[in-house]
């Protein structure tokens, strides 16, 4: 089902990346608030420390964000990654341009976001993996607030079909 995530993680920061690295990924797209960092927080030493670690490893990363251009690309440049703004997810436009400024295919290339109806079902719809994680803080905007009630009962429904299936089972 193309709402379902590929696998589910607790936080973006226990994602085992060296293992994808392994199984041929290069590529990540992640979603900045909530996933990498709180709501509108600017980026944190962990998020830049991630994002060199996984550069140092031979990944190409790069935010994709619905936010407006201001926060994606101060976040962005303090974190030392490429970064598409109002990405219009989930529209698969914001994830193609990313994959296209990273020079990774939608084979090589995975998606990280906490939100079901924007960053996993648009990675769904560009043709790639994701891998869906839970939100770093509760304090959201009324709108996110009320499309996680869904979000919580598809979510229920993919642990029963498919249990609790991480990364390793990405491919
Ligand atoms: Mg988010």
């Amino acid at each position: 089902m193309r709402l379902f995530p590929d696998a589910m993680s607790p936080s973006a920061y226990d994602i085992d990346y060296g293992y994808l690295y392994d199984r041929g990924y290069r590529g990540i797209i992640f979603d900045i608030d909530n996933t990498l960092v709180e709501h509108n927080e600017p980026a944190t030493e962990k998020a830049c420390l991630l994002v060199r670690k996984l550069q140092d490893t031979g990944y190409r990363v790069s935010v994709v964000s619905n936010n407006r251009e201001p926060r994606v690309k101060k976040f962005a440049d303090a974190v030392g990654c490429d970064y598409v703004y109002k990405a219009g997810k989930p529209g698969s436009g914001g994830y193609r341009k990313a994959m296209e400024i990273m020079g990774t295919g939608m084979k090589d290339t995975f998606a990280v976001g906490d939100q079901l109806f924007t960053d996993i079902w648009g990675a769904s719809n560009t043709g790639i993996r994701s891998v869906m994680v839970h939100r770093i803080a509760s304090h959201e905007e009324i709108q996110i607030h009320l499309k996680r009630i869904p979000e919580t009962l598809i979510k229920g429904i993919y642990i029963l079909l498919y249990g609790k299936r991480g990364e390793r089972e990405l491919l």
